[in-house]
């Protein structure tokens, strides 16, 4: 049976990989992004894996954009929601625009999206809802009292939902990346990584999006249908939640 998957962010970095790994898996997937339209495109055009553009932090864009998806492609099964932003700044200098934006995107986004599927999930009585949180919603961060709360969001969103879901044969669950080699951690200054990220990290390197996408793929399958909930932490020893 080929399922729709849909991934929220998926034409780069960590939800690129995603979207590769699990059209390899054999999913019907589809990736979404918000603004830019040249790496969308030209990952389009490599992957073949259609995009669609929408702003998940707009309840009216999810639904709409949901409407092509499985008009498109069919009924999404298979939701990830990974679209995600930072707007740090130490908490004495945070602006309520800063705060506002990062809440909207990683944490309203999930409901912005899931609410799009979640019937349909009920009625079919088949769903795989997997949230992308990350290390600094378990542990916190400073600089990212947005960012964290956010995340910190999410992992209470899986647990109440999978609760929620569970009868009607729907899974929710969450991973926490560590650091991983995307554009969002290249921003931080090299020197940095090198000297202050990198040895906090038990493995000695940062992770790869292909290793967080692993992780989304088993949630993503019928083996792990016992498992609802959960929180994989993929974050090479850093920290032990
Ligand atoms: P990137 O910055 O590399 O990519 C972000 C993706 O999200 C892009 O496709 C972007 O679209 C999309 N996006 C951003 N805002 C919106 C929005 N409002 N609506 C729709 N799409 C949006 O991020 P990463 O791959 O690094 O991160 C992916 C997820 O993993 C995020 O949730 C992040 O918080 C989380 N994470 C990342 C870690 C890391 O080390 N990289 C660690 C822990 C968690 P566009 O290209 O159009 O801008």
């Amino acid at each position: 049976m080929t399922r729709v998957a849909v991934v929220t962010g998926g034409t780069r970095g960590i939800g690129a990989a995603i979207c590769v790994a699990l059209g390899a898996a054999g999913f019907r997937v589809a990736a979404n992004y918000a603004g830019n339209d040249d790496n969308a495109r030209i990952f389009g055009a490599e992957t073949g894996i259609p995009v669609f553009k929408w702003d998940v932090s707009n309840y009216h864009a999810c639904s709409e954009g949901v409407r092509q998806v499985e008009a498109e492609l069919g009924p999404v099964e298979v939701l990830v929601n990974n679209a995600g932003i930072t707007r740090d700044a130490m908490f004495h200098k945070m602006t309520p625009e800063q705060w506002n934006e990062v809440i909207a995107t990683n944490l309203t986004g999930l409901f912005n999206m899931t609410h799009q599927v979640w019937a349909g999930m009920r009625d079919r009585s088949f769903g795989r809802i997997i949230n992308i949180s990350s290390i600094n919603g378990q542990k916190g961060q400073m600089g990212q009292v947005n960012y964290s709360a956010a995340k910190a969001g999410d992992l209470g969103f899986t647990k109440a939902l999978a609760q929620e879901g569970a009868a009607k044969n729907i899974t929710v669950n969450a991973v926490c990346p560590g650091y991983i080699a995307t554009e969002m951690v290249k921003a931080v200054p090299e020197q940095v990584l090198k000297e202050r990220i990198i040895p906090q990290i038990p493995v000695g390197r940062l992770g790869s999006p292909e290793e967080i996408a692993r992780c989304v793929v088993f949630l993503a399958s019928e083996d792990a249908g016992f498992i609802t909930g959960s929180t994989i932490t993929a974050n090479g020893g850093q920290y032990v939640a």
